[in-house]
Protein backbone atom coordinates (compact mmCIF):
# COMPACT_ATOMS: atom_id res chain seq x y z
CA UNK A 1 0.00 0.00 0.00
CA UNK A 2 1.66 3.45 -1.02
CA UNK A 3 2.48 5.74 2.20
CA UNK A 4 -0.37 8.18 2.96
CA UNK A 5 -1.25 10.87 0.24
CA UNK A 6 -0.10 14.33 1.07
CA UNK A 7 -3.60 15.34 2.32
CA UNK A 8 -4.50 18.06 4.87
CA UNK A 9 -7.25 15.27 6.85
CA UNK A 10 -5.85 12.17 7.81
CA UNK A 11 -9.26 10.60 9.02
CA UNK A 12 -9.32 8.86 6.25
CA UNK A 13 -6.22 5.90 5.22
CA UNK A 14 -6.60 6.30 1.46
CA UNK A 15 -5.37 2.97 0.07
CA UNK A 16 -4.96 3.76 -3.73
CA UNK A 17 -3.87 0.92 -5.79
CA UNK A 18 -1.41 3.63 -7.53
CA UNK A 19 -0.91 7.33 -7.55
CA UNK A 20 0.02 9.37 -10.33
CA UNK A 21 0.89 12.64 -10.44
CA UNK A 22 0.87 14.24 -13.81
CA UNK A 23 2.41 17.73 -14.90
CA UNK A 24 0.17 18.48 -18.50
CA UNK A 25 -3.34 18.44 -19.46
CA UNK A 26 -2.17 15.49 -22.03
CA UNK A 27 -0.60 13.51 -18.81
CA UNK A 28 -3.64 13.39 -17.11
CA UNK A 29 -5.70 12.11 -20.40
CA UNK A 30 -2.83 9.84 -20.42
CA UNK A 31 -3.68 8.17 -17.05
CA UNK A 32 -7.27 8.28 -17.37
CA UNK A 33 -7.69 6.21 -20.62
CA UNK A 34 -4.85 3.96 -18.96
CA UNK A 35 -7.16 3.51 -16.17
CA UNK A 36 -10.09 2.99 -18.22
CA UNK A 37 -8.19 -0.04 -20.38
CA UNK A 38 -7.67 -1.22 -17.13
CA UNK A 39 -11.37 -0.87 -16.04
CA UNK A 40 -9.85 1.25 -12.94
CA UNK A 41 -10.95 4.73 -11.67
CA UNK A 42 -9.28 7.41 -11.36
CA UNK A 43 -9.22 9.88 -8.18
CA UNK A 44 -8.23 13.36 -8.42
CA UNK A 45 -7.01 14.90 -5.20
CA UNK A 46 -5.88 18.32 -4.94
CA UNK A 47 -5.23 19.40 -1.20
CA UNK A 48 -7.10 16.71 0.43
CA UNK A 49 -9.08 19.01 2.38
CA UNK A 50 -12.72 17.40 1.37
CA UNK A 51 -11.58 13.74 0.61
CA UNK A 52 -14.64 12.49 3.35
CA UNK A 53 -13.87 9.28 2.64
CA UNK A 54 -11.02 6.84 2.16
CA UNK A 55 -9.77 6.40 -1.41
CA UNK A 56 -9.91 1.89 -2.21
CA UNK A 57 -7.95 1.22 -5.29
CA UNK A 58 -7.69 2.97 -8.40
CA UNK A 59 -5.36 5.51 -8.96
CA UNK A 60 -5.37 8.48 -7.07
CA UNK A 61 -4.71 11.58 -9.22
CA UNK A 62 -2.28 14.30 -7.41
CA UNK A 63 -2.78 17.20 -8.83
CA UNK A 64 -0.43 19.13 -7.48
CA UNK A 65 2.18 18.71 -10.17
CA UNK A 66 -0.38 20.96 -12.29
CA UNK A 67 0.11 23.97 -9.63
CA UNK A 68 0.62 27.22 -10.78
CA UNK A 69 -0.80 30.87 -11.49
CA UNK A 70 -0.42 33.29 -14.14
CA UNK A 71 -2.01 36.88 -14.28
CA UNK A 72 -3.10 39.00 -16.89
CA UNK A 73 -3.47 42.43 -14.97
CA UNK A 74 -4.81 44.13 -17.95
CA UNK A 75 -8.22 41.61 -17.96
CA UNK A 76 -8.33 41.18 -14.22
CA UNK A 77 -8.10 37.17 -14.87
CA UNK A 78 -5.78 34.46 -13.17
CA UNK A 79 -5.31 31.37 -15.10
CA UNK A 80 -5.00 28.91 -12.42
CA UNK A 81 -3.74 25.02 -12.45
CA UNK A 82 -5.40 21.91 -10.66
CA UNK A 83 -3.46 21.51 -7.05
CA UNK A 84 -2.61 25.44 -6.26
CA UNK A 85 -3.77 27.01 -3.10
CA UNK A 86 -5.53 29.95 -2.24
CA UNK A 87 -2.50 31.33 -0.93
CA UNK A 88 -0.62 30.97 -4.26
CA UNK A 89 -3.14 32.54 -6.13
CA UNK A 90 -3.52 35.21 -3.36
CA UNK A 91 0.45 36.00 -3.20
CA UNK A 92 0.32 36.09 -7.34
CA UNK A 93 -2.55 38.44 -7.61
CA UNK A 94 -1.56 40.87 -4.83
CA UNK A 95 1.06 42.92 -6.38
CA UNK A 96 -1.09 43.88 -9.24
CA UNK A 97 -4.17 45.66 -7.12
CA UNK A 98 -6.17 42.49 -7.94
CA UNK A 99 -7.61 39.50 -5.28
CA UNK A 100 -9.43 36.33 -5.68
CA UNK A 101 -12.70 35.29 -3.99
CA UNK A 102 -10.92 32.47 -2.06
CA UNK A 103 -11.78 30.34 0.89
CA UNK A 104 -11.58 30.40 4.38
CA UNK A 105 -8.38 28.81 4.61
CA UNK A 106 -5.37 29.93 1.97
CA UNK A 107 -4.10 25.90 2.09
CA UNK A 108 -7.02 24.93 0.70
CA UNK A 109 -7.04 23.89 -3.30
CA UNK A 110 -8.55 26.62 -5.51
CA UNK A 111 -10.38 24.25 -7.83
CA UNK A 112 -11.30 21.64 -5.13
CA UNK A 113 -13.31 24.73 -3.69
CA UNK A 114 -14.36 26.10 -7.28
CA UNK A 115 -16.31 23.04 -7.94
CA UNK A 116 -18.49 23.10 -4.56
CA UNK A 117 -19.45 26.74 -5.37
CA UNK A 118 -16.63 28.25 -3.54
CA UNK A 119 -18.30 30.41 0.02
CA UNK A 120 -15.79 32.89 0.37
CA UNK A 121 -15.14 35.21 4.21
CA UNK A 122 -16.27 38.20 1.34
CA UNK A 123 -19.30 35.92 -0.55
CA UNK A 124 -21.88 38.41 0.67
CA UNK A 125 -20.83 40.96 -0.58
CA UNK A 126 -19.30 39.24 -3.71
CA UNK A 127 -20.89 36.29 -4.42
CA UNK A 128 -20.24 32.48 -4.41
CA UNK A 129 -16.51 31.93 -5.80
CA UNK A 130 -17.93 29.51 -9.32
CA UNK A 131 -19.52 33.00 -10.22
CA UNK A 132 -16.16 34.33 -10.74
CA UNK A 133 -14.90 31.18 -12.90
CA UNK A 134 -14.75 32.13 -17.10
CA UNK A 135 -13.64 28.49 -18.48
CA UNK A 136 -11.66 25.44 -17.26
CA UNK A 137 -9.53 22.75 -18.89
CA UNK A 138 -10.60 19.63 -18.63
CA UNK A 139 -10.01 15.56 -18.88
CA UNK A 140 -13.20 13.82 -19.47
CA UNK A 141 -13.92 10.91 -18.30
CA UNK A 142 -13.76 9.95 -21.50
CA UNK A 143 -9.67 11.31 -21.76
CA UNK A 144 -10.63 14.06 -24.32
CA UNK A 145 -9.06 17.47 -23.06
CA UNK A 146 -11.89 20.32 -23.56
CA UNK A 147 -12.34 23.45 -22.53
CA UNK A 148 -15.83 24.45 -20.96
CA UNK A 149 -17.29 28.05 -20.92
CA UNK A 150 -21.18 29.43 -20.75
CA UNK A 151 -19.71 29.32 -25.03
CA UNK A 152 -18.27 25.80 -24.97
CA UNK A 153 -19.53 22.52 -23.49
CA UNK A 154 -21.95 24.47 -21.84
CA UNK A 155 -23.57 21.29 -19.77
CA UNK A 156 -20.06 20.48 -18.77
CA UNK A 157 -19.79 24.34 -17.86
CA UNK A 158 -22.73 24.32 -15.31
CA UNK A 159 -21.69 20.98 -13.89
CA UNK A 160 -18.74 22.66 -13.06
CA UNK A 161 -20.30 26.03 -11.53
CA UNK A 162 -21.26 23.94 -7.85
CA UNK A 163 -21.94 20.48 -9.10
CA UNK A 164 -18.87 19.28 -7.01
CA UNK A 165 -18.26 15.83 -7.97
CA UNK A 166 -17.43 16.72 -12.11
CA UNK A 167 -17.00 14.34 -14.73
CA UNK A 168 -13.69 14.60 -15.21
CA UNK A 169 -10.25 16.44 -13.86
CA UNK A 170 -9.73 20.18 -14.13
CA UNK A 171 -6.54 20.85 -15.32
CA UNK A 172 -6.86 24.59 -14.93
CA UNK A 173 -9.47 27.43 -14.47
CA UNK A 174 -9.72 30.70 -15.61
CA UNK A 175 -10.90 33.27 -12.79
CA UNK A 176 -12.21 36.61 -12.87
CA UNK A 177 -10.27 38.63 -10.39
CA UNK A 178 -11.76 41.60 -7.91
CA UNK A 179 -10.16 44.99 -7.75
CA UNK A 180 -9.47 44.84 -4.62
CA UNK A 181 -6.58 45.64 -2.12
CA UNK A 182 -7.63 46.36 1.80
CA UNK A 183 -10.52 44.85 3.91
CA UNK A 184 -11.31 45.74 7.34
CA UNK A 185 -11.52 42.32 9.33
CA UNK A 186 -10.54 40.04 11.86
CA UNK A 187 -12.10 38.43 14.67
CA UNK A 188 -13.04 39.20 18.46
CA UNK A 189 -12.50 36.10 20.59
CA UNK A 190 -14.93 35.92 23.64
CA UNK A 191 -14.03 33.97 27.15
CA UNK A 192 -16.56 30.89 27.29
CA UNK A 193 -18.57 32.52 29.86
CA UNK A 194 -19.73 34.91 27.64
CA UNK A 195 -21.09 32.59 24.86
CA UNK A 196 -24.68 33.17 25.21
CA UNK A 197 -24.51 36.99 25.66
CA UNK A 198 -22.56 36.91 22.41
CA UNK A 199 -24.40 33.79 20.36
CA UNK A 200 -27.42 35.49 21.08
CA UNK A 201 -26.28 39.29 19.89
CA UNK A 202 -24.62 37.63 16.76
CA UNK A 203 -27.98 36.44 15.87
CA UNK A 204 -29.41 39.74 16.43
CA UNK A 205 -26.91 41.87 14.72
CA UNK A 206 -26.12 39.29 11.47
CA UNK A 207 -29.93 39.21 10.83
CA UNK A 208 -29.63 42.84 10.31
CA UNK A 209 -26.24 43.25 8.72
CA UNK A 210 -25.78 45.29 4.98
CA UNK A 211 -24.49 42.80 2.18
CA UNK A 212 -20.53 44.81 2.66
CA UNK A 213 -20.76 42.57 6.54
CA UNK A 214 -19.38 39.33 6.20
CA UNK A 215 -19.38 37.40 9.58
CA UNK A 216 -18.89 33.93 11.11
CA UNK A 217 -18.99 32.86 14.62
CA UNK A 218 -17.62 29.60 16.15
CA UNK A 219 -17.33 28.05 19.70
CA UNK A 220 -13.84 27.00 19.48
CA UNK A 221 -12.02 24.51 21.97
CA UNK A 222 -8.28 25.72 21.62
CA UNK A 223 -5.71 23.47 21.95
CA UNK A 224 -2.78 24.80 24.56
CA UNK A 225 -0.09 24.67 21.62
CA UNK A 226 1.51 26.79 19.24
CA UNK A 227 0.30 28.49 17.38
CA UNK A 228 -2.86 29.37 19.29
CA UNK A 229 -1.90 33.13 20.24
CA UNK A 230 -0.80 32.48 24.10
CA UNK A 231 -3.80 33.94 25.22
CA UNK A 232 -6.56 31.43 23.75
CA UNK A 233 -4.37 28.27 23.99
CA UNK A 234 -6.20 25.44 25.90
CA UNK A 235 -9.30 27.44 26.40
CA UNK A 236 -13.17 27.48 24.99
CA UNK A 237 -14.11 30.88 23.07
CA UNK A 238 -16.31 32.12 20.72
CA UNK A 239 -14.62 33.64 17.57
CA UNK A 240 -16.61 36.36 16.34
CA UNK A 241 -15.32 36.57 12.88
CA UNK A 242 -15.65 39.80 10.24
CA UNK A 243 -14.53 40.71 7.26
CA UNK A 244 -16.09 44.35 5.13
CA UNK A 245 -14.32 45.14 1.80
CA UNK A 246 -12.68 48.44 1.81
CA UNK A 247 -13.94 49.60 -1.69
CA UNK A 248 -13.68 53.36 -2.86
CA UNK A 249 -17.09 54.00 -0.87
CA UNK A 250 -16.34 52.01 2.46
CA UNK A 251 -13.86 53.59 5.06
CA UNK A 252 -12.83 51.49 7.99
CA UNK A 253 -14.06 53.98 10.39
CA UNK A 254 -17.57 53.06 8.68
CA UNK A 255 -16.66 49.44 8.82
CA UNK A 256 -15.93 49.78 12.70
CA UNK A 257 -18.69 51.35 13.10
CA UNK A 258 -20.51 48.15 11.61
CA UNK A 259 -19.20 46.04 14.19
CA UNK A 260 -19.81 47.68 17.36
CA UNK A 261 -22.61 46.20 18.65
CA UNK A 262 -20.30 43.46 18.81
CA UNK A 263 -17.71 45.12 20.39
CA UNK A 264 -19.57 45.92 23.63
CA UNK A 265 -21.50 42.55 24.01
CA UNK A 266 -18.39 41.62 26.45
CA UNK A 267 -15.09 41.94 26.74
CA UNK A 268 -12.87 40.73 24.18
CA UNK A 269 -10.11 38.13 25.25
CA UNK A 270 -8.08 39.60 22.28
CA UNK A 271 -9.55 41.45 19.53
CA UNK A 272 -7.71 41.70 16.33
CA UNK A 273 -10.08 43.84 13.97
CA UNK A 274 -7.76 45.66 11.82
CA UNK A 275 -7.19 47.01 8.24
CA UNK A 276 -5.98 44.12 6.18
CA UNK A 277 -4.27 43.28 2.83
CA UNK A 278 -7.31 41.46 0.47
CA UNK A 279 -4.41 39.23 0.45
CA UNK A 280 -4.31 38.14 4.75
CA UNK A 281 -8.21 37.19 4.11
CA UNK A 282 -6.65 34.07 5.74
CA UNK A 283 -6.19 36.19 9.06
CA UNK A 284 -10.16 36.85 9.49
CA UNK A 285 -11.09 32.54 10.41
CA UNK A 286 -7.45 31.62 11.31
CA UNK A 287 -8.40 28.14 10.27
CA UNK A 288 -5.53 25.28 11.53
CA UNK A 289 -2.81 24.81 8.21
CA UNK A 290 -1.46 21.74 9.19
CA UNK A 291 -3.03 18.23 8.46
CA UNK A 292 -4.72 16.44 11.01
CA UNK A 293 -7.46 13.84 11.62
CA UNK A 294 -10.27 15.35 11.81
CA UNK A 295 -14.73 14.03 11.07
CA UNK A 296 -16.71 16.91 10.18
CA UNK A 297 -19.86 17.73 9.18
CA UNK A 298 -22.07 20.53 7.56
CA UNK A 299 -25.93 21.66 7.53
CA UNK A 300 -27.74 24.92 6.04
CA UNK A 301 -30.32 26.84 8.30
CA UNK A 302 -33.31 28.78 7.52
CA UNK A 303 -32.68 31.03 9.83
CA UNK A 304 -30.30 31.40 13.33
CA UNK A 305 -32.34 32.98 16.43
CA UNK A 306 -31.93 33.50 19.97
CA UNK A 307 -33.70 30.55 20.71
CA UNK A 308 -31.18 28.44 17.93
CA UNK A 309 -28.16 29.91 19.62
CA UNK A 310 -29.42 28.98 23.30
CA UNK A 311 -30.24 25.72 21.43
CA UNK A 312 -26.39 25.30 20.12
CA UNK A 313 -25.03 25.94 23.74
CA UNK A 314 -26.95 23.55 25.68
CA UNK A 315 -25.18 20.76 22.84
CA UNK A 316 -22.05 22.20 22.32
CA UNK A 317 -21.41 24.87 25.22
CA UNK A 318 -18.79 25.52 27.51
CA UNK A 319 -20.78 23.13 29.40
CA UNK A 320 -21.85 20.83 27.89
CA UNK A 321 -17.97 19.39 27.05
CA UNK A 322 -18.85 18.28 23.65
CA UNK A 323 -16.07 16.42 21.56
CA UNK A 324 -16.53 18.87 19.05
CA UNK A 325 -12.96 21.32 18.14
CA UNK A 326 -15.34 24.01 16.02
CA UNK A 327 -19.06 24.76 15.58
CA UNK A 328 -19.48 27.13 13.27
CA UNK A 329 -22.12 29.03 11.79
CA UNK A 330 -21.90 31.62 8.96
CA UNK A 331 -23.72 33.73 7.98
CA UNK A 332 -25.35 33.71 4.10
CA UNK A 333 -27.52 35.62 2.15
CA UNK A 334 -26.42 38.77 0.51
CA UNK A 335 -25.15 38.82 -3.26
CA UNK A 336 -25.18 34.66 -2.16
CA UNK A 337 -28.84 34.80 -2.56
CA UNK A 338 -29.19 36.44 -5.71
CA UNK A 339 -29.84 34.13 -8.74
CA UNK A 340 -25.91 33.98 -11.01
CA UNK A 341 -25.30 35.53 -14.49
CA UNK A 342 -24.75 32.42 -16.18
CA UNK A 343 -26.80 29.67 -14.96
CA UNK A 344 -25.40 27.21 -12.23
CA UNK A 345 -25.67 24.11 -10.18
CA UNK A 346 -24.80 25.79 -6.84
CA UNK A 347 -26.54 24.80 -4.05
CA UNK A 348 -27.08 26.66 -0.68
CA UNK A 349 -28.59 29.77 -2.10
CA UNK A 350 -31.72 30.18 -0.38
CA UNK A 351 -30.30 28.86 2.87
CA UNK A 352 -29.56 31.92 5.76
CA UNK A 353 -26.58 30.08 7.90
CA UNK A 354 -24.29 27.41 7.30
CA UNK A 355 -23.50 25.67 9.93
CA UNK A 356 -20.24 23.45 9.32
CA UNK A 357 -18.87 20.95 12.64
CA UNK A 358 -15.32 20.07 13.25
CA UNK A 359 -14.80 17.00 15.80
CA UNK A 360 -12.05 16.81 18.26
CA UNK A 361 -9.13 15.76 15.91
CA UNK A 362 -8.48 12.56 18.36
CA UNK A 363 -8.91 9.47 16.62
CA UNK A 364 -10.12 7.71 19.38
CA UNK A 365 -13.06 9.59 19.65
CA UNK A 366 -14.04 9.05 16.50
CA UNK A 367 -16.43 5.61 17.07
CA UNK A 368 -19.15 6.56 19.29
CA UNK A 369 -18.09 9.98 21.01
CA UNK A 370 -18.09 12.42 18.51
CA UNK A 371 -20.64 11.55 16.11
CA UNK A 372 -23.23 11.43 19.12
CA UNK A 373 -22.13 14.82 19.38
CA UNK A 374 -22.92 15.67 16.17
CA UNK A 375 -25.88 14.02 16.05
CA UNK A 376 -27.25 16.11 19.17
CA UNK A 377 -26.06 19.11 17.50
CA UNK A 378 -28.50 18.08 14.43
CA UNK A 379 -31.52 17.66 16.83
CA UNK A 380 -30.86 20.61 18.93
CA UNK A 381 -30.99 22.69 15.20
CA UNK A 382 -33.33 20.53 13.28
CA UNK A 383 -36.23 23.35 14.02
CA UNK A 384 -34.28 25.62 12.28
CA UNK A 385 -32.49 23.38 9.41
CA UNK A 386 -33.62 23.95 6.13
CA UNK A 387 -32.89 20.56 4.93
CA UNK A 388 -30.89 21.25 2.43
CA UNK A 389 -26.71 21.01 2.03
CA UNK A 390 -23.85 23.35 0.88
CA UNK A 391 -21.45 20.32 -0.94
CA UNK A 392 -18.06 21.97 0.48
CA UNK A 393 -19.44 21.57 3.75
CA UNK A 394 -20.56 17.92 3.49
CA UNK A 395 -18.41 16.14 6.06
CA UNK A 396 -17.75 12.57 6.90
CA UNK A 397 -20.33 12.39 9.44
CA UNK A 398 -23.18 13.33 6.71
CA UNK A 399 -21.89 11.06 3.93
CA UNK A 400 -22.95 9.65 1.45
CA UNK A 401 -27.20 10.80 2.05
CA UNK A 402 -26.15 15.12 2.36
CA UNK A 403 -24.41 14.77 -1.02
CA UNK A 404 -27.58 12.86 -2.45
CA UNK A 405 -29.75 15.97 -1.04
CA UNK A 406 -27.58 19.49 -1.46
CA UNK A 407 -29.62 19.08 -4.72
CA UNK A 408 -33.07 19.81 -5.84
CA UNK A 409 -34.15 16.39 -7.73
CA UNK A 410 -33.88 18.01 -11.11
CA UNK A 411 -30.62 20.01 -10.54
CA UNK A 412 -29.31 16.13 -9.43
CA UNK A 413 -31.19 14.94 -12.61
CA UNK A 414 -29.52 17.34 -15.12
CA UNK A 415 -25.55 16.38 -13.44
CA UNK A 416 -26.35 12.62 -13.74
CA UNK A 417 -27.12 13.19 -17.25
CA UNK A 418 -24.03 15.17 -17.48
CA UNK A 419 -21.85 12.80 -16.16
CA UNK A 420 -23.47 10.28 -18.74
CA UNK A 421 -22.36 12.30 -21.34
CA UNK A 422 -18.69 13.19 -20.20
CA UNK A 423 -17.87 9.80 -18.75
CA UNK A 424 -20.36 7.23 -19.06
CA UNK A 425 -17.78 4.62 -17.52
CA UNK A 426 -17.69 6.11 -14.43
CA UNK A 427 -13.71 6.54 -14.66
CA UNK A 428 -13.39 9.24 -12.72
CA UNK A 429 -14.02 8.69 -8.86
CA UNK A 430 -14.67 10.62 -6.20
C1 LIG B 1 -9.91 24.19 6.99
C2 LIG B 1 -10.90 24.22 5.86
C3 LIG B 1 -11.46 25.43 5.47
C4 LIG B 1 -12.38 25.47 4.40
N1 LIG B 1 -12.94 26.66 4.06
C5 LIG B 1 -13.83 26.70 3.05
C6 LIG B 1 -14.44 27.94 2.69
O1 LIG B 1 -14.17 28.98 3.27
N2 LIG B 1 -15.35 27.92 1.69
C7 LIG B 1 -15.66 26.77 0.99
O2 LIG B 1 -16.47 26.83 0.06
N3 LIG B 1 -15.08 25.60 1.31
C8 LIG B 1 -14.20 25.54 2.32
N4 LIG B 1 -13.63 24.34 2.66
C9 LIG B 1 -14.00 23.15 1.89
C10 LIG B 1 -13.11 23.03 0.66
O3 LIG B 1 -13.37 24.07 -0.26
C11 LIG B 1 -13.37 21.70 -0.05
O4 LIG B 1 -13.07 20.67 0.85
C12 LIG B 1 -12.56 21.55 -1.32
O5 LIG B 1 -12.98 20.39 -2.00
C13 LIG B 1 -11.10 21.43 -1.01
O6 LIG B 1 -10.32 21.38 -2.19
P1 LIG B 1 -9.12 20.36 -2.25
O7 LIG B 1 -8.17 20.79 -3.30
O8 LIG B 1 -8.57 20.12 -0.90
O9 LIG B 1 -9.88 19.06 -2.77
P2 LIG B 1 -9.69 17.55 -2.32
O10 LIG B 1 -10.01 17.36 -0.89
O11 LIG B 1 -8.39 17.05 -2.77
O12 LIG B 1 -10.87 16.92 -3.17
C14 LIG B 1 -12.21 17.12 -2.79
C15 LIG B 1 -13.12 16.68 -3.92
O13 LIG B 1 -12.90 17.50 -5.04
C16 LIG B 1 -12.52 16.72 -6.16
N5 LIG B 1 -11.46 17.40 -6.91
C17 LIG B 1 -10.38 18.02 -6.39
N6 LIG B 1 -9.62 18.52 -7.39
C18 LIG B 1 -10.25 18.20 -8.55
C19 LIG B 1 -9.96 18.40 -9.93
N7 LIG B 1 -8.85 19.04 -10.31
N8 LIG B 1 -10.82 17.93 -10.86
C20 LIG B 1 -11.94 17.27 -10.49
N9 LIG B 1 -12.27 17.02 -9.21
C21 LIG B 1 -11.42 17.47 -8.25
C22 LIG B 1 -11.98 15.43 -5.56
O14 LIG B 1 -12.09 14.34 -6.45
C23 LIG B 1 -12.86 15.24 -4.35
O15 LIG B 1 -14.06 14.64 -4.69
C24 LIG B 1 -12.73 24.27 3.72
C25 LIG B 1 -12.17 23.05 4.13
C26 LIG B 1 -11.27 23.01 5.19
C27 LIG B 1 -10.72 21.68 5.62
Amino acid sequence: MPEQLPVFNLAQRHAPAEVAEPRSAAEVAAVVRRAADAGQQVHPVGTGHGWTHAIEGGIALLTRGLAGVTVDPARGVARIGAGTTWAQVLEATAPHGLTPLAGSAPGVGAVGYLLGGGLSPLGRTYGWGSDYLCSAEVVTGTGEVVTASATSHPELFWALLGGKHVPGVVTSVELDLLRLTQVYGGGLFFDGADAEAVLTEWAAWSAEVPAQVNTSVALLQLPDAEPVPAPLRGRYVVHVRVAVPLGAEESPVLAAGLVEPMRKVAEPILDTLAVLPAAAIGAVHADPDQPMPVLEAGALLRAFDADAARAVLAAAGPQARAPLAVVELRLLGGRLAEAPVVPDAVAGRDAAYGLFVVGAPVPELFEGPIPAAVGSLARALAPWANGGFQPNFVGALNQPAALDTAWPAEVRERLAQVRATYDPAGIVGH
